[in-house]
């Protein structure tokens, strides 16, 4: 005599196929899936893997012989994307250059947007064989609010696997999918975001060079790392003369103009791939040069000088030339653990006060005295 509260209970034991239980014990498998299903999707490890996850987790616990998450190109003409698991024991879909929606049960959801029943596979025209003991397939469009992602494909080995109560968990079962490729497509566009909102901060918004902000960090870091590599650094602190007199007599718009040209010809100086070209602020551009000792740094300068010279920007309020000229201090030393940064800065600094006091439109470089 047996105990049907027993009897139940072996009944919904985990790994008791699907064809031994009764309606309530088939009942509480679907709600046991649609939890594990609701899990998987908030796991977060990466869409592909959450997708495969719930196809295997359909494959495993059910008599379906195929479940397949076919996602849709952004355009939706096209599949272009299939996670499946299950035999395919027949012809794979050619899913490489894409698969139309006009092709396939699937794409006739796709198409239709609505929920396809395939009681009996063998009278449906668009139904594609992936396994010879598939009897029954059913479709859910994947759907965020208005945005369609794919399909939610089953295929079973049984005639009557798909009731309606089968059928509202697979319905759900699409919507969590949904949920999970709109949140991973929110969280790729957000990441997106903040890369770009990182390299905008670190850009100066005049001239599109490196800001400030940006020069700090890198001589910070440059002098950590040739401080361990044992090389140089060098730093070329330029600042236009007469500045002040040409926005007097031109205006600041045609001022912004003339410092984004000096931007840009500074930039060239800085070709290397370590090399940094930077507002430090004001009219004042730096060069930051790794491994470049002081020779090289005032040749960059000197070359620097005179190509500004060159490009002949008209001013005509300047007490050094009818054109735009610049002033350069040059600094370089070996960094050290024992001093910071700054100790470069100030020596450039110095160096372009002394090409101010000189006269303007030269290149200066004091004596190294504080060379570590
Ligand atoms: P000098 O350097 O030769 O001693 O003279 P200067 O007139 O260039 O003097 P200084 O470098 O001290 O002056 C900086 C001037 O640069 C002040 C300001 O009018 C101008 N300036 C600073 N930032 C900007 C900017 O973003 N756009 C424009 N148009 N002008 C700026
Ligand atoms: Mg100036
Ligand atoms: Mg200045």
């Amino acid at each position: 005599m047996s105990d049907p509260a027993a009897r139940k209970t072996v009944l919904h034991a985990p790994g008791v196929p699907w064809g031994d239980q009764d309606a309530a014990g088939r009942g509480a498998m679907l709600t046991e899936i649609l939890a594990q299903v609701s899990r998987e999707a908030l796991q977060g490890e990466g869409l592909e893997a959450v997708l495969r996850r719930i196809v295997d987790c359909l494959v495993q616990r059910l008599p379906v012989a195929i479940a397949s998450i076919i996602l849709l190109e952004e355009d939706g003409t096209h599949f272009v994307q299939e996670v499946w698991a299950g035999e395919l024991d027949l012809q794979e879909p050619a899913l490489a250059t894409g698969w139309p929606v006009t092709m396939g049960a699937a794409g006739r959801c796709a198409r239709t947007g609505q929920a396809q029943l395939i009681v009996d596979v063998d009278s449906d025209p668009d139904y594609v064989a992936g396994n010879s003991a598939v009897r029954s397939e059913y479709l859910v469009p994947i759907r965020h609010r208005e945005r369609m992602h794919g399909v939610l494909n089953i295929e079973s080995t049984r005639a009557d696997f798909f009731t309606a109560e089968a059928r509202a968990v697979f319905d759900a079962i699409a919507d969590q999918i949904a949920g999970a490729i709109h949140l991973a497509r929110v969280a790729g566009e957000l990441e997106a975001a903040n890369r770009k909102l990182e390299q905008l901060s670190m850009l100066d918004g005049l001239t599109g060079i490196a800001n400030r902000r940006c020069f700090d960090a890198r001589i910070a870091a440059d002098w950590t790392r040739l401080a361990c590599e044992g090389r140089p650094l060098a730093l070329l602190l330029v600042d236009a003369d007469c500045f002040k007199p040409l926005n007097d007599a031109c205006g600041h718009l045609h001022g912004d103009e003339c410092l984004r040209e000096l931007a840009r010809i500074c930039a060239q100086f800085a070709d290397g791939a370590e090399d940094l070209v930077a507002r430090f602020g004001g009219e004042e551009l730096v060069l930051l040069l790794p491994g470049r000792g002081m020779r090289a740094a005032c040749e960059i300068a000197e070359r620097l000088r005179q190509c500004v010279e060159a490009q002949a920007m008209p001013h005509p309020n300047s007490a050094v030339a009818p054109h735009v000229t610049i002033s350069v201090g040059v600094s370089a030393m070996q960094p050290g653990a024992l001093h910071a940064p700054e100790r470069l800065i100030s020596a450039a600094d110095r160096a372009l006060y002394a090409a101010k006091a000189g006269g303007r439109n030269r290149v200066v470089a004091l004596p190294q005295v504080g060379e570590d």
